[in-house]
């Protein structure tokens, strides 16, 4: 059985499908897809978004560089693609006549970007879409474990309580991404009880996920989705 992490949050709302899938895919991630279609953006490291709203665009929005992407079509998954990066997945499930979804990528520069909070806010503005009542799942990734960070990225994160120094190594820290990622959220307007985040570090388990950190260029990714039914 090919393993997918599911957060019981979003599990408690019947009109999406959505996971985190692992290795067990392989470099083939679309197996563990449940629907026909995907619609992946080119990830860059940036907060721009892409709001998927025409199913025949699929294609174009796959060369379109963004980190976040919105969609009220049915049926198509969103992609998010990550090895150690935080996937985020998004739903507001206020009002069923009016579904609406979201994925995010957020690796350092993302977050330092904060693309979590531009996301909410194109939620707002293009759905309008209340920030306390957004639900997001915030998957395995790296975390404060494992993601040593140096003087550049330390410098470019507003947030400095979430870099933890070590000690003896000078202009290094620790960087709790996932958490604060949910920081950022919270900031945004989404409440504490609409966030879930997933304990699983993807560099100290190599057996479940591919990480950047530990195997370098030539790890695989794995993909999150989530899909309106
Ligand atoms: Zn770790």
């Amino acid at each position: 059985m090919s393993r997918v992490i599911q957060s019981e949050l979003l599990n408690s709302f019947s009109f999406i499908q959505h996971g985190f899938l692992t290795r067990d895919f392989g470099k083939d991630q679309t197996k563990g897809i449940p629907v026909r279609q995907f619609c992946r953006i080119k990830q860059v490291h940036g907060n721009d978004v892409v709001v998927a709203q025409n199913e025949k665009k699929l294609e174009m929005y796959k060369q379109t560089s963004a980190d976040s992407v919105l969609t009220q079509l049915p049926q198509i998954a969103l992609i998010i693609s990550t090895a150690d990066c935080v996937p985020l997945l998004f739903c507001d499930p206020s009002d069923e006549g009016k579904k609406v979804i979201a994925a995010a990528h957020a690796g350092w520069r993302g977050t330092a970007k904060n693309v979590a909070q531009t996301t909410v806010q194109m939620l707002q503005k293009k759905f309008h879409c209340e920030p306390k009542n957004i639900v997001v799942a915030i998957g395995p990734a790296i975390q404060e474990c494992c993601y040593e960070v140096d003087r550049n990225v330390y410098d470019q994160i507003s947030q400095k309580d979430f870099f933890k120094p070590i000690a003896h190594k000078e202009n290094h820290w620790m960087l709790s991404l996932p958490q604060l990622n949910g920081h950022q959220l919270m900031k945004a307007g989404v409440s504490k009880e609409h966030i879930w985040i997933s304990p699983l570090c993807t560099a100290c388990h190599l057996d479940q996920f591919y990480s950047y950190r530990k195997e370098g260029e030539s790890a695989g990714r794995q993909w999150s989705f989530i899909a309106l039914r």
